[in-house]
């Protein structure tokens, strides 16, 4: 059964019904949609797990209604992979969601016109068409990485998945400019699991939904839109980038971490473009070699940097859960006193936004993508899984706008030649020309946007 609604409009409007995976990455662009739909004069209701549910004060025009899931320890622990925790929370979600979209259609909300649910939610999806609610499917990553999707089966019979070692640098027909070792991973692996999740989003887009909401813009992936409404006879809209469209002061964003706005005062005291921003997002993990790394690269580079270590952010150790930070390698600190800020959680836009940051080190995650090229922020990037490994690939040979760290992040010598190069070398000045006409289209694309706020 639905909870009660809490907040929220009185319902006497055509009302939309939203559902999203309980990350970050993902409920953040849900509720800015949800308070465009807002703005539009639709009423809106949003279902939700109670694990990293949304606070409903934070957005008192929207209704919260929890479905009261119980999950697994492999839906939340840091120690399963992005699979694990997609399967077990498309499996844990899939009957109370359904419960309570029909609790709410029973319920004096006849007034649902439809539902928008996470792209990565089959479960969702194929409950709304069942229910006789026409659903859109939102997609948080970009079009390319939701073509790469689609493609899959196209690339298992070609022989080009799972994924050979000797196949790394091949071109993928169909794909480009996708090489074999940018088609979406996990773990660097491609398992059976694996195609079978990629094939159940596929099928339920194929069977439930009646079109697709992308968070990106035509002037970087016009022809990956097109391309999914060929493919799938189905209407792909760009909505993005849906954090624009609700105008530059962020509003309350839903944060998993405390943001440290310490780190903005330190920014505020170094001159323009002289900083090199670090975050691998909310998800990734690295192994503490890559981590020392990273940490003796940035050290070596010379450059003043801002680095996000998470709590989680490195596998093994006691601190791989909880709260506390990783620990940094010996005698690190003392290298960078002067010139480097470590903080547990950024608060990402408006860093991105300063005028001190000269480049973003990213793991490519879409939302933290799309924020540097709506700042017109250069890339140095790090993909670790999913579809990041097709961003960082769109992001360094579509868009010109990033430069690759190294193939894996393995030599602090290499590490630092990368950062400098994209903070001070003739490739960065490059990539910041570029990122500068990016930032413009992109904030054009926002403007244009009949429903922006
Ligand atoms: N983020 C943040 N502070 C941090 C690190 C990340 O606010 O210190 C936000 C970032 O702005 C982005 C989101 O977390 O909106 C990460 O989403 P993304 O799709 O980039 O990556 P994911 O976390 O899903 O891998």
């Amino acid at each position: 059964m639905a909870g009660p609604e809490q907040h929220g409009d009185s319902g006497h409007r055509r009302r939309v019904v939203l559902f999203s995976l309980p990350f970050h990455g993902h409920l953040n662009p849900m509720l800015k949609l949800a308070a465009l739909l807002h703005a539009r004069g639709l009423g809106v209701t949003v279902l939700h797990t109670c694990f990293n549910a949304p606070d409903p004060a934070r957005h008192p025009e929207l209704a919260f209604v929890p479905i009261h899931e119980t999950l697994p320890d492999e839906a939340t622990s840091p120690d399963s992979d992005i699979l694990r925790k997609l399967l077990a929370l498309n499996a844990a979600c899939e009957a109370p969601f359904r419960a309570a979209l029909a609790s709410l259609l029973r319920g004096g909300r006849r007034d649902v016109a439809c539902a928008v649910v996470d792209g990565q939610c089959y479960a969702a999806m194929a409950a709304a068409g069942e229910l006789g609610v026409p659903a859109l499917a939102l997609r948080t990553d970009s079009a390319a990485s939701f073509r790469n999707m689609l493609a899959w089966p196209r690339l298992r019979d070609a022989g080009y998945v799972p994924i050979k070692e000797e196949q790394l640098d091949e071109p993928v027909p169909g794909l480009e400019p996708l090489r074999v070792r940018d088609l979406i991973r996990v773990d660097g692996r491609d398992t059976d699991e694996h195609c079978s999740f990629v094939a159940s989003v596929a099928g339920a887009v194929r069977a439930s939904v009646s079109g697709i909401v992308i968070n990106t813009f035509e002037a970087i992936e016009a022809a990956e839109l097109a391309k999914i409404q060929r493919e799938l006879s189905l209407p792909a809209f760009a909505v993005g980038p849906l954090h624009l469209l609700l105008g530059r002061t962020p509003p309350e964003e839903q944060s998993l971490h405390e943001p440290d706005r310490g780190c903005l005062a330190w920014l505020d005291a170094r001159p323009p473009r002289s900083v090199l921003y670090v975050s691998l997002g909310s998800l990734a993990r690295v192994d503490r070699g890559a981590f020392e790394v990273m940490a003796w690269g940035l050290a070596g580079s010379g450059v003043p940097f801002l680095w996000v270590v998470r709590p989680g952010s490195v596998a093994g150790g006691a601190a791989a859960a909880g709260d506390e930070a990783p620990p940094l390698p010996d005698r690190f600190e003392d290298e960078v006193r002067d010139r480097g800020k470590i903080v547990k959680w950024a608060p990402q836009r408006e860093v991105l936004a300063h005028a001190a940051i000269a480049a973003f080190w990213t793991h490519c995650g879409w939302n933290s993508t799309l924020e540097s090229i709506c700042e017109g922020v250069p890339m140095l990037v790090q993909p670790c899984f999913a579809d990041q490994m097709v961003t960082a690939r769109y992001v360094t040979h579509e868009w010109g706008v990033g430069l690759e760290v190294g193939e894996e992040v393995v030599e602090r010598g290499m590490v630092a030649k990368a950062v400098r190069e994209a903070m001070a070398g003739d490739g960065g000045a490059r990539m910041r020309e570029r990122a500068h006409r990016l930032q413009m289209q992109a904030s054009a694309a926002a403007t244009s946007r009949p429903w922006t706020v």
